[in-house]
């Protein structure tokens, strides 16, 4: 929601206004200066939209404010060119109304398109949310990331690695919008205060690393030569259901330079749905990005949510530091998930990011059962997974 500052306003009482913590709308406001805002300008309000009211007979400013326990002068506010003295019966206003409600589902095939869509309306509704495109992908589609919070320690989340894994997509959306709503409504989320993370930590998220992968698995193979491609890699068969790879046969999750050589000579030497690290580490654009990400941040630790098994990967080569273990008890804790410190898989990006940032990092297989898991699921993959994004941000 948009305001127009009048003479005496200022960001902090924008703030009491509308009950919206500072922070957030100075962040919603990066052109603003706040200690000297122009009359005339336009502020952004996060977590808030405006509904339009037709005056009715008997309607005053104080009625239509208490009635929807607004302040008058958020009505005056919002509406500077009607007289409160001189209200006009058919007339409109301009109500400000505080969202309280998810703009996501997650529950539906959530491919690009839908991701897309909802970023764009979370983007409008909470503009204190900073996005970049951190790489395109083979096919030229934006590979976002998103961050959130101004803290010290940076968390990051990605999902859809693996193209018929995209429900994590789904789940990372869900509670994205589920935390922004915590922080512009004051709202604990299990009972946790969701406030403080604000300055404590910055969420940085990767929500579909491999759109091409997961636009393939849910709608099929796409006009021209990439669609062509991948059902030649596919054998002709147009079922792309045991798809986990890039548009071009790629295994986005094997193409880390850690014990690459070891993972290659023993998996597929060329394009496949799922397994083919790759004639060399690090081709795909998609990896590349990440691998970028991971070196300009500076995580604290990092999750990569996969599809199934209820376990979580915590280790690789002894390089994980001591914590990873405190943390992962913690993860096991409030999901029931079972830690895994070592297996005999190498070349992910968890496992990459061990090895050259020796910070925690994690595999977390959501759900149970055969990929892409049903969304009969998710309901209660989403159960389980919010445990371990707060913990994320906790411990
Ligand atoms: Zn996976």
């Amino acid at each position: 929601m948009d305001v127009k500052v009048r003479s005496g306003d200022s960001l902090w009482y924008y703030s009491t206004l509308f009950n919206v913590p500072l922070d957030l709308i100075i962040d919603s406001n990066p052109q603003a200066e706040p200690s000297s805002l122009q009359i005339g300008q336009t502020i952004r309000i996060p977590g808030y939209e405006t509904s339009q009211y037709r005056i009715q007979s008997g309607d005053t400013f104080w009625k239509i404010a208490s009635e929807r326990r607004i302040s008058l002068d958020a009505i005056a506010l919002l509406n500077p060119s009607v007289n409160p003295r001189m209200l006009q019966i058919g007339q409109f206003l301009s109500l400000p109304v505080q969202v309280s409600y998810r703009v996501v589902d997650g529950n539906r095939p959530y491919d690009f398109n839908v991701l897309t869509t909802d970023l764009s309306e979370l983007y409008e509704l909470y503009p204190f949310v900073r996005r970049q495109t951190i790489g395109n992908s083979v096919m030229g589609k934006d590979l976002v990331e998103l961050q959130i919070g101004r803290g010290p320690k940076v968390v990051h989340w990605n999902g859809s690695f693996h193209a018929n894994e995209w429900i994590t997509t789904a789940v990372i959306m869900q509670f994205l919008n589920d935390y922004l709503l915590a922080l512009t409504n004051k709202e604990t989320i299990r009972g946790l205060e969701i406030n403080p993370f604000y300055n404590e930590v910055t969420l940085s998220i990767v929500p579909m690393v491999d759109p091409d992968g997961v636009d393939l698995v849910l709608n099929g193979p796409p006009e021209g030569d990439f669609g062509e491609l991948a059902l030649r890699i596919n054998d002709g068969n147009t079922d792309f259901s045991g798809w986990k790879a890039n548009i071009r046969g790629v295994d986005l999750n094997n193409q880390y330079p850690a014990k690459w050589e070891v993972d290659a000579a023993r998996k597929p030497t060329s394009p496949a749905p799922r397994d083919f690290p790759g004639y060399q580490p690090l081709t795909e654009p998609e990896t590349v990005a990440m691998a970028e990400l991971a070196g300009a941040r500076n995580f604290e630790k990092m999750l990569a949510f996969h599809t199934q098994g209820e376990v979580i990967y915590w280790g690789y080569e002894g390089l994980e530091p001591p914590r990873s273990m405190t943390i992962v008890n913690e993860f096991e804790r409030v999901s029931g998930y079972k830690p895994i410190r070592y297996v005999d898989s190498f070349s992910g990006y968890k496992d990459w990011f061990i090895q050259d940032f020796r910070q925690p990092g994690f595999t977390v297989e959501l759900g149970s059962g055969v990929n892409p898991l049903p969304l009969e699921q998710f309901d209660e993959i989403y159960q389980e997974t919010m445990g371990i994004f707060l913990a994320s941000l906790y411990m």
